[in-house]
């Protein structure tokens, strides 16, 4: 089998001069040089649209020394190069592009979940450590064989058969994050998991236990950029995968629903944050915080997420028809976007969804017109008065009291008529 014609046809022209002068390089030091990984899988589906053929992440493998191979393209070129020593790889930066560049080696995973010791190895040793078949293939670069597929572990069969296979019994205790990477794909792709996968799949499950947060929660973010991550999560609970991540999480058809209403939403927040806080969305205080730790959440995310479940149980103050503009502005400022967003999303009163949307669209975003220097020249003293009249204008623009700056200097005229001892507080009603 040769890809020559695909890798031709998909690939940007710029970038394929650079992997082409890469490989030449390469030959001269007596090295060979492959695509591997997703751009291979997806160049065979034949679907350019595929997100690793839309982003051009190229993974490049080396048999022999790739830091010193990037390390010579990049003086002579106009790339830089930031190598990793440790791991023998580096990154090529390009204006547009950049590459990954690996020794090819092999690994050895000492006890499950661990880190694996690496050993140079051949391109067939580099391919056995990946996770499944369909990612295990190889386009070679070498102007002796450019484009032929090299293809160890039937992955191509595989793709034609619609499987997702794991590539010997240890695969998923060695390294679990495999477990949900396994159904991203399958999900992703619309395949099935092959038989035996499957089994050891469902016998490793505890196995996730032995990851870290970090490398768990990075899995669910790259669940959350699919397009339909939905379908994930419910294949996900189904397996009894899920459930191992937290006991509290489920996927049933009410998150399906819901991640989907997310994606139509015109200005979505960040979506992968969004998610986030619809999965917690039926938690309980300590679940939550179970969860915020086992995943090791950032502190911005994990706000969004307690705020969702804070806000949840405040909705029904936000369930009334004679809401002012400015109540509702005071019953979410401290909020973070996010957990309105998932709570407009949630909520089943379309009053409050209007509230939540509102507030979200609009009223976080009013300020007034006069700000501090025009109320200096107005006569309104810096300090205590000052913030007090500011309130006072931002809670008549919310409420449509007041819509040009003449109206907002109308105003503080009346306030100093007044000497403003108004109650500057929002009324708590
Ligand atoms: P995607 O389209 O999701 O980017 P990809 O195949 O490019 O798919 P990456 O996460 O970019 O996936 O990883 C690149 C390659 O590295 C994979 O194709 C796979 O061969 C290998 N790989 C990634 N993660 C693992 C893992 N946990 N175990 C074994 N191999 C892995
Ligand atoms: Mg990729």
């Amino acid at each position: 089998m040769n890809l020559a014609r695909q890798i031709e046809q998909y690939l940007p022209r710029q970038l394929l001069e650079l992997v082409k002068d890469i490989s030449g390089q390469a030959a001269k030091r007596g090295q060979r040089v492959y695509i591997v990984g997703g751009v291979v899988r997806d160049l065979l589906l034949g679907d350019p649209s595929l997100r690793s053929g839309l982003r051009f992440d190229l993974d490049l493998v080396v048999e022999g020394d790739a830091v010193k191979l990037a390390q010579q393209v990049a003086e002579t070129s106009q790339a830089k190069s930031l190598a990793h020593h440790r791991f023998g790889t580096a990154k090529l930066k390009y204006e547009n592009f950049t590459l990954d560049l690996a020794t090819a080696r092999r690994e050895t995973y000492a006890k499950p979940g661990a880190l694996p010791a690496v050993t140079p190895g051949t391109l067939k040793d580099d391919l056995l450590r990946r996770d499944f078949s369909i990612n295990a293939m190889a386009i070679s670069l070498a102007s002796n064989d450019y484009g032929g597929l090299v293809d160890p572990y039937q992955g191509k069969s595989d793709l034609e058969h619609r499987l997702i296979r794991i590539l010997h019994p240890g695969s998923f205790s060695d390294d679990a994050t495999r477990i949900l990477r396994a159904v991203r794909y399958e999900q992703r792709l619309g395949f099935e998991l092959e038989t035996q996968t499957a089994q050891l799949l469902k016998r490793d499950i505890p196995m996730l236990d032995t990851i870290s947060g970090d490398r768990v929660r990075h899995e669910l973010e790259l669940i959350f950029e699919e397009n339909q991550p939905e379908f994930v999560v419910k294949r996900l609970a189904e397996l009894g995968v899920l459930q191992r991540i937290s006991p509290f999480l489920n996927g049933d058809g009410w998150i399906a629903e819901k991640f989907d209403r997310a994606r139509r939403l015109k200005k979505p927040t960040q979506l992968p944050s969004l998610y986030f806080c619809l999965l917690i969305y039926s938690f309980s205080e300590r679940g939550i915080e179970q969860f915020l730790a086992r995943l090791n959440i950032s502190a911005k995310l994990s706000r969004a997420m307690r705020d969702t479940l804070r806000l949840k149980t405040s909705l029904p103050l936000l369930d009334k028809s004679s809401l002012k503009p400015s109540e509702i502005y005071y019953l979410l400022r401290e909020y973070e976007p996010a957990a309105i967003q998932a709570n407009a999303i949630a909520s089943d009163s379309s009053m409050v969804h209007h509230h939540l949307q509102l507030f979200l669209t609009k009223l976080r975003y009013v300020r007034p017109s006069l700000n501090g220097e025009e109320l200096k020249r107005l006569g309104i003293p810096a300090g205590p008065e000052m913030g007090q009249v500011l309130q006072i204008l931002h809670k008549a623009k919310l409420d449509g009291k007041v819509s040009t700056k003449a109206d907002e200097k109308k105003l503080v005229f009346s306030l100093k008529a007044l000497d403003f001892h108004t109650d500057p507080e929002p009324s708590q009603e």
